[in-house]
């Protein structure tokens, strides 16, 4: 679950890392009023969307009136936001955050994730702050810093100064102290609220030698929701994909991927498996779902219903392996989700395992127009056909 750049800012200031002061726009009618409680100008006019390169797309702009906040704000409410991380379309834009302006000295950047190859809380900290620190970590490696830090002991202030002290140039007496808090209260941040990202870019240095967190972006790790009740509130399902949305309220686990073969599968591993051998085939998946192990009619259901709604797919692809799920379950679930609409694409099915005799003959005596794989590779060499030449 990913958390708003003002509700992870209200989460800094409350433990101590310096944001500027800001109020959030929902109705462009408010920012004038903002403003004047405010300091400025210049007043910095940000677009609320869970996605990132928003200054380089518009959605932050700098004003220098009451009246150049108003007609901010109304350039980006109630309109799409294209970024580098929107695709075409873009995200609507709900709210924006209306911010004083700071005079940036230095720009940085500061995260913290799990290294999964370590298995540790990594603190990520770099001086060439501002830009995207992907291109940053492939031309120039060596100014990307990582500190692994032992869950056990916690963030150490060496840490700190393993990072702050390879800076060139250095910081101030005053800037040191304050990134060092600035970083300790990061960890704490993310192992109070189960984080597995907690991201400042840029991080900066005022020319008053301030250091405040300009941008914030926070991810909750979803399987420790159920620990993080408070934060559950902040959720934005505005800001989701409407499938993906609909397959939460059905708990299906259902990813929106780029290609145009609907997939669906029981059992994640056979999921990856699945996908994995329809690129080999030359295509690419649309999704990926999978049901679960003990899906029911049910949730066969929802979960064939989500691939119909999904206007790129040309191909659907069906494979199931039944153990726990039996395939006449399957077989019946995917009937009643035709039943409620037509299904306007070519659909592939491989079934093997429990009651698979019983599930084929469903599927045959009914109305349904499908093609029948003998195994995975043939399935997907069948649905890579289907989709070669619609793209
Ligand atoms: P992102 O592009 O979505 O990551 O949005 P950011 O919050 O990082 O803002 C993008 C850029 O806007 C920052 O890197 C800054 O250069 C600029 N910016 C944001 N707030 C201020 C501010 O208060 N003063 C100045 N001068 N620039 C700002
Ligand atoms: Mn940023």
């Amino acid at each position: 679950m990913k958390l708003h750049e003002f509700q992870a800012k209200d989460i800094f200031r409350k433990f101590g890392i310096a944001v500027p002061d800001g109020e959030l726009v929902t109705d462009i009618n408010q920012a004038a009023g903002v403003t004047r409680k405010i300091n400025g100008p210049p007043w910095v006019i940000k677009a609320q969307v869970h996605a990132g390169g928003r200054g380089k797309g518009g959605g932050v702009i700098i004003t220098n009136t009451p009246d150049q906040a108003v007609s901010s704000a109304k350039a980006l409410i109630g309109k799409p936001l294209v970024t580098k991380q929107t695709g075409a379309d873009g995200v609507m834009v709900h709210q924006v955050l209306v911010e004083e302006g700071l005079e940036i000295d230095r720009e940085f950047y500061l995260s913290m994730v799990i290294d999964r190859s370590t298995a540790m809380p990594t603190m990520i900290f770099s001086q060439a702050g501002g830009m995207e620190i992907e291109e940053v970590a492939e031309k120039t490696p060596e100014l990307v810093l990582k500190e692994h830090i032992d869950p056990i002991a916690g963030w150490m202030p060496y840490q700190a100064r393993n990072l702050i002290y390879k800076l060139d140039p250095p910081l101030s007496s005053e800037s040191v102290k304050s990134m060092m808090s600035a970083m300790a209260s990061v960890y704490k941040v993310f192992t109070t609220f189960d984080c597995s990202l907690v991201e400042i870019n840029p991080l900066v240095t005022t020319k008053q030698g301030k250091v405040v967190a300009l941008d914030a972006k926070m991810s909750i790790d979803d399987n420790a929701l159920y620990r993080q009740k408070n934060l559950v509130e902040l959720d934005d399902p505005r800001e989701k994909d409407p499938l993906e949305l609909m397959a939460e309220k059905h708990n299906l686990n259902y990813i929106r991927l780029d290609g145009n073969v609907g997939a669906m599968v029981n059992g994640a591993g056979l999921a990856m498996a699945t996908m994995d051998v329809i690129k080999l085939a030359g295509a690419e998946p649309a999704n990926f779902l999978d049901v679960g192990g003990g899906a029911s009619e049910e949730m066969i259901k929802n979960g064939f219903e989500i691939i119909l709604k999904d206007s790129r797919v040309k191909a659907i692809l069906i494979n199931i392996f039944g153990g726990i799920l039996r395939c006449d379950v399957l077989a019946r679930g995917v009937l009643a989700a035709a039943e409620k609409t037509s299904i306007p694409v070519p659909l592939i099915v491989r079934l093997e395992g429990t009651n698979v005799d019983q599930g084929r003959e469903i599927l045959k005596n009914s109305d349904l127009e499908f093609l029948v794989a003998k195994d995975l590779s043939e399935a997907a060499e069948m649905v890579a056909n289907q989709v070669s030449g619609a793209s």
